[in-house]
């Protein structure tokens, strides 16, 4: 049984994983553990070779038109958050 209060993130991009639908497959179809739909597909990223720096300018974008937030608090935030993700660890 999953657990549902555990709080999951997606570690490529940081956004909350809650339903099953939310989460990215594997290539023989299961569900990845780690990361959602947007950046996982099939086994692979979606966006794969894009860089740190990338991608917190996509989340920027993605932050300030979805969620209304200010440029310098979204680039602040996800500068924070992204590094600290598995995929960017390194
Ligand atoms: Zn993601």
């Amino acid at each position: 049984m999953e657990d549902l209060n555990k709080r999951i993130i997606c570690q490529s991009c940081a956004m909350p994983l809650k339903k099953s639908e939310d989460f990215g497959t594997e290539n023989d179809e299961s569900k990845s553990k780690d990361f959602c739909h947007f950046c996982y597909k099939d086994g692979k990223f979606t966006d794969e070779g894009i860089t740190l720096n990338e991608k917190v300018d996509q989340l920027v974008d993605i932050a300030i038109s979805k969620l209304g937030l200010s440029e310098d608090l979204a680039r602040t935030m996800a500068k924070t958050k992204l590094p600290t993700l598995k995929r960017w660890k390194n």
